[in-house]
């Protein structure tokens, strides 16, 4: 026999009595078939209820060839059980399942957008629409149209048909089962082949609202939350922008403002920052240049310094060029890094110098005449490989 699907006539009944007519072990566990259930196994995009059956809790419920199947926490030995069906999950699948019904045919009607797929989530519930674009105000308008339609309260109307009414229905979802078809409708709007549980009248679902949307391939993916779900939503959006305004000392409706006005200092201040940064490197170039070594015509700075990076080593490297120099500069800091640089005009080739310096020692770089870049394996041959490419520089 097959368990009967109290669910089907009522999605609101949550305690029932009923027979153990089967009993397996699924995934390590032990489950029990019913000759009747109010519990909704997973199916349709909507997750499994759970709850207790004699007390023991219901883990997964799976439906397979006409049986409802009950996984549990622990072996059951009655043969005749009452169930206990968790209600604030399943009427949260409710509202977010019969929110989805709804929201796909305002977008259906209101835009021909055909919904290809629907997830429910503990976190999240999505439609997949069959779009590459969808514009804010479509979405609204849909959301607005979903709203009126849960606000006036309308009758939902779940039913097994007949092959001849089935056939005059226009089915916004078309069936996807063989023989008996349910269909679930909601007069005037709606009329899809579903399995799943509905509130009575679409004011069940609360409030729908759309809180995102974004392209995935040839699809647009919306994600959204009904009913209780909505009512988090907004609480805790409502706390973390009471948050934002407190540490901003800013009333809610000022925040975006005052974020503004963050941003813009921020900004301001990184370029006093670049240019303070700029002006000291010349200064230091200078002063370095000022106690340069000479080798024949040439001014040499040779400095290894700790804890700088290249990019600053660059920018010194520049500055002393720029004011007639040759920097043979090396730093260590996350890597060990030489660089080399020499003013327009020099005959000296600072990429050839560098690779002759390095070779010897495992590094590896390269450059340009004006400007060469390589990096050291081991910072311990910092001071050793300056002077070998000063010792060059004066046999040259
Ligand atoms: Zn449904």
């Amino acid at each position: 026999m097959d368990t009967e699907r109290l669910y089907f006539s009522d999605a609101y009944l949550t305690r029932f009595s009923a027979r153990v007519i089967a009993r397996a072990e699924r995934g390590g566990r032990p489950a029990v078939a019913l000759d009747q259930s109010a519990f909704y196994p997973e199916g349709g995009g909507q997750p499994a209820d759970a709850g207790t059956l004699g007390g023991v809790a219901v883990l997964d419920v799976q439906a397979d060839d006409g049986l409802v199947w009950h996984t549990l926490a622990a072996p059951l030995d009655a043969d005749v059980v009452e169930g206990q069906v968790d209600w604030a999950r399943r009427f949260d699948h409710m509202q977010q399942h019969h929110g989805q019904h709804l929201l796909s045919a305002a977008f259906e009607q209101l835009f021909g957008l055909k919904t290809v797929s629907f997830h429910l989530g503990a976190a999240a519930a999505t439609i997949d629409l069959a779009a590459t674009a969808l514009a804010a105000e479509q979405a609204a308008a849909a959301e607005d149209l979903t709203n009126q339609v849960i606000w006036e309260e309308r009758p939902v109307l779940a039913r097994f048909v007949t092959p001849e009414e089935l056939a005059r229905l226009p089915l916004r979802k078309p069936p996807q089962v063989s023989g008996a078809v349910r269909v679930v409708s909601v007069p005037d709007f709606d009329h899809s082949a579903c399995g799943g549980t509905h509130p009575r009248a679409t004011g069940g679902v609360g409030l729908a609202h759309l809180r995102r949307w974004e392209r995935r391939g040839e699809v647009v993916r919306v994600e959204f939350v009904c009913g209780g779900r909505a009512l988090g939503d907004l609480r805790w959006k409502n706390a973390a922008l009471a948050r934002l305004a407190g540490a901003l000392s800013v009333g809610a409706d000022e925040v975006e403002a005052a974020v503004a006005r963050v941003r813009e200092a921020e900004e301001r201040q990184r370029k006093r920052l670049e240019l303070a940064a700029d002006q000291l490197i010349g200064l230091e170039a200078r002063d370095l240049l000022s106690n340069a070594e000479a080798r024949g015509e040439l001014r040499v700075v040779r400095r290894a310094f700790a804890g700088r990076g290249p990019e600053e080593l660059r920018a010194l490297a520049k500055a002393i060029a720029g004011l007639g120099g040759v920097a043979l500069l090396g730093g260590r800091a996350e890597k060990t890094q030489l660089i080399f640089a020499r003013a327009e005009g020099l005959a000296l080739d600072c990429g050839a110098l560098l690779r002759a310096t390095l070779a010897p020692l495992g590094g590896r770089g390269g450059g340009q005449p004006a400007l060469a870049q390589g990096g050291l394996p081991d910072g311990a041959q910092l001071e050793a490989a300056l002077d070998a490419a000063l010792a060059r520089l004066a046999n040259e």
